[in-house]
């Protein structure tokens, strides 16, 4: 764990290291998990938009986009339950100051006795070699029952908390499994209270008589309320979806861990209408789809895992999410939930007015069901850099960080390098550049070694260096070096669109989840 921790901390210095990610407002010492993104950050994270809007918009034909505002009218977010219930538990310890969520310190405490089962099934699994049968040992070992038994129970008592809101209770879990608070090591605890997640801000001067409106705390509403408009024009037939990317903002009490846990974060929603009856069905649809586009990145499908949620929002009938393993844990990534008619019907009531569909098929109006998926952009975006940095031993004693991005996220796809300042191999080296340029993003680099330069495009996931030298300027072929190999080979010049497109276009990424 420690060596874990201890690599999330070099992928958040890399990060800021080369431009992805930088602390906001760094010269005035940062804003609260609060971030902005740098040259390299804000391609990778346009690279990952575009992965998901095509996979979407593209490869559905009954998908569609839209942009909403992010300012909406306030009784928007009285109908979808925010007002009233946009809140998290929140517990203080009294010795240390510190603030946590108390669903999150109890979730933590069953993941360590779910580690302690692990960890106890994996020492028998190597004792016993070959002949170990894991579901006889979970079954009949004395120390995994008993854990699993208390992790049962405490499970138990923990979803019915939830879904009473029964705050004591949560404070009560908490002081019976004898959760300590991590700075000081103490149990001693305050209450547990709510606090609401939405921000507020007036709209027009108050001769006008302003109005109180909230930033967005997901971009969904945003469709629900446009749901008829895009019905109406677009003439689209139920099952559908409406898909957008756009920002949102949580007042998130307790936001460590770098870009995981924002205040102002990127959303990528899609809400899929369908037939009253049929949500189930499309549940686990969507739900194949979305592990599916996780999964064509290439980074392991032991990477990824289901989570049915503990407790079911307001809205919901059926609720997973998609976790990645982060150095800190398997951490959720994405949501899929099944929306029932909860927000339609919502919008109904309090707008006046009918979002219905009449069906012709089965002759009669309803108001449909939705399911929705919902995935954070710098979620996905911490992932990939996790799942791509790479720290290598060369031979020679040499070491190189590199960041093995899928070839398609990559912030920048070749890099063009002159061997030497001199001899017009720069000339030649900006002649390719010229022509390349339309397709993809190149980087032209001549000072230092050449392996120093290496390094640079390695650092920043570069998936191909091209190294002009003489020979070059007599025959029109040059060098091109694989990331990850290493490798070299000889290709002429005119060959390089090809080799580097069918590698980096975000077309093939598309084809392999369609196949
Ligand atoms: P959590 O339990 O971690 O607070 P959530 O269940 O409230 O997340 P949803 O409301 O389902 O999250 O939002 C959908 C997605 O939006 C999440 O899966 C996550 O990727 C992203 N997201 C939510 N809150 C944040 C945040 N504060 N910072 C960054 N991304 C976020």
């Amino acid at each position: 764990m420690a060596q874990q921790e201890d690599i999330f901390k070099k992928i958040v210095s890399h990060s800021k290291e080369y431009g992805f990610v930088f602390q906001s407002s760094e010269i005035y010492d940062g804003l609260g998990a609060v971030y902005d993104y740098g040259q390299m950050g804000v391609q990778l994270k346009n690279n990952i938009k575009k992965y998901w809007w095509d996979s979407m918009v593209l490869l559905h034909e009954n998908v569609v986009g839209i942009d909403s505002a992010i300012f909406m009218h306030p009784t928007i977010w009285k109908a979808s339950g925010h007002v009233d219930a946009f809140n998290d538990p929140l517990i203080d310890n009294k010795d240390s100051k510190k603030r946590y969520r108390a669903d999150v310190l109890i979730e933590e405490h069953l993941a360590k006795i779910d580690d302690k089962i692990n960890k106890e099934v994996e020492k028998a699994a190597k004792r016993f070699g070959e002949a170990f049968d894991e579901v006889q040992f979970r079954e009949t070992n004395a120390r995994v029952l008993e854990n699993q038994a208390k992790r049962n129970q405490i499970h138990t008592r923990f979803a019915q908390a939830l879904n009473d809101s029964n705050l004591d209770d949560l404070r009560n879990i908490i002081i019976d499994c004898e959760i300590a608070c991590p700075i000081s090591g103490t149990r001693n605890w305050t209450e547990v209270r709510q606090f609401n997640l939405m921000f507020s801000t007036e709209m027009g001067s108050t001769s006008d008589g302003a109005m109180k409106v909230y930033l967005r705390p997901e971009t969904a509403q945003g469709i629900f309320v446009n749901y008829l408009n895009v019905q109406k024009t677009g003439r689209m037939k139920i099952p559908f979806g409406i898909a957008q990317i756009g920002k949102a903002f949580r007042n998130e009490i307790v936001a460590r861990q770098f870009i995981f846990r924002m205040r102002e974060f990127e959303q990528m929603e899609l809400q899929f209408f369908v037939a009253p009856g049929e949500e189930m069905k499309w549940f686990e649809e969507w739900k194949s789809i979305r592990m599916n586009w996780h999964q064509a990145l290439g980074f392991g499908a032991h990477k990824y895992r289901f989570h049915d949620h503990e407790k079911l929002a307001h809205y919901a009938n059926a609720a997973t999410d998609i976790e990645y393993e982060m150095p800190f844990g398997f951490k959720e990534v994405e949501g899929i939930h099944s929306r029932t008619d909860f927000d339609l019907a919502q919008h109904e009531q309090f707008s006046g007015k009918k979002l219905q569909y009449f069906d012709p098929e089965l002759g009669k109006s309803y108001t449909p069901y939705v399911v929705e998926t919902s995935i954070g952009v710098d979620r996905m975006f911490l992932s990939v850099m996790s799942a791509s940095y790479c720290e290598e031993m060369l031979e020679g004693g040499e070491s190189r960080v590199v960041l093995k991005l899928p070839a398609a996220l990559a912030p920048v796809k070749l890099a063009v390098l002159p061997l030497v300042k001199k001899d017009g191999l720069p000339e030649k080296a900006r002649e390719i550049i010229d022509n390349l340029k339309f397709d993809f993003a190149c980087q032209y680099d001549e000072k230092d070694s050449i392996g120093k330069r290496y390094r640079r495009q390695d650092a920043i996931g570069t998936p191909f260096c091209v190294t002009i030298d003489h020979q070059s300027l007599e025959d029109n072929t040059v060098t091109i070096r694989h990331r990850d190999t290493m490798e070299q080979e000889r290709v002429s010049i005119d060959s390089l669109e090809r080799v580097i497109s069918e590698k980096t276009d975000m077309k093939y990424l598309l084809k392999e989840i369609a196949k």
